[in-house]
């Protein structure tokens, strides 16, 4: 048997960059999944909030992914309520799709270390595989809850996630870009040139709504879903 699957990869996107993109493309052609949604999280729970709106935050993501059918910018965390709690994330595309469709939730190592702060997180795995994407030489944690966690469910071969739609946690060796958005936004904050790590499309949204300024009020911010495109 071999399942349909989509995966999911989530942040803040605050600006979405080359690293985000590089990452979630390499991971549908490894996985081998039918597309990769990228999902902004509204109001991130674990962090300082976003320095520019999440309709925003989307509109620069939907921008950058335009051209690639197999990337997939999805608002459905800016159309819930309260805190953006990957577990409900996964509940609503789990009923969506259906269990003949295997669901990858794709994190970053920098991620995973703080799973044991996310609410549920030994549940994601009910609605889930989990996929982290490492640098080669990263090393898992190697001891406490998560390592306990992460050991019950590990596997080491990407057919595996094809033959059940959710229970598994691979991790996927990739050459990670060394870009970073909280230097992007320092960096358009002092007006230096993002170009090339940046996608042109989404530069094109922080110019136009005058985004990442150190001084004025982004007060041509977006404020409705139905601008975005
Ligand atoms: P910030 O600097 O604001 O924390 P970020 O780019 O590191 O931003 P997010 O936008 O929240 O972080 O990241 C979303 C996802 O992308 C996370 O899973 C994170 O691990 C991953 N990620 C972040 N930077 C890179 C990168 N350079 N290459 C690959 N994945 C990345």
């Amino acid at each position: 048997m071999s399942l349909d699957a989509i995966g999911i990869f989530g942040g803040t996107f605050d600006p979405v960059h080359i690293g985000h993109l590089r990452t979630a493309l390499e991971l549908r052609e490894a996985l081998g999944l039918r597309r990769m949604l990228l999902i902004p999280s509204a109001r991130p729970p674990h962090r300082e909030q976003p320095s520019v709106s999440a309709l925003d935050r989307l509109a620069m993501l939907a921008a950058a992914v335009d051209d690639e059918p197999g990337l997939v910018a999805d608002g459905r965390e800016l159309r819930r309520g309260g805190p953006s709690y990957t577990i409900d994330t996964l509940a609503e595309l789990r009923a969506e799709v259906g269990s003949a469709t295997a669901l990858c939730l794709c994190v970053g190592m920098d991620a995973l270390v703080t799973l044991a702060t996310w609410r549920r997180w030994r549940e994601l795995t009910d609605f889930a595989h989990l996929v982290v994407a490492a640098r080669p030489g990263w090393q898992l944690p190697s001891r406490g809850e998560i390592a306990d966690w992460l050991a019950e469910r590990r596997c080491d071969a990407v057919s595996l996630l094809h033959g059940q739609s959710a229970g598994l946690v691979l991790i996927q060796t990739l050459t990670l870009l060394p870009v970073s958005a909280t230097q992007l936004r320092a960096d358009l904050a002092a007006g230096r040139s993002t170009r090339y790590l940046v996608p042109d499309a989404a530069l094109a949204h922080i110019r136009a709504h005058g985004l990442y300024r150190s001084a004025a009020p982004d007060h041509k911010s977006i404020q409705n879903e139905q601008d975005i495109r």
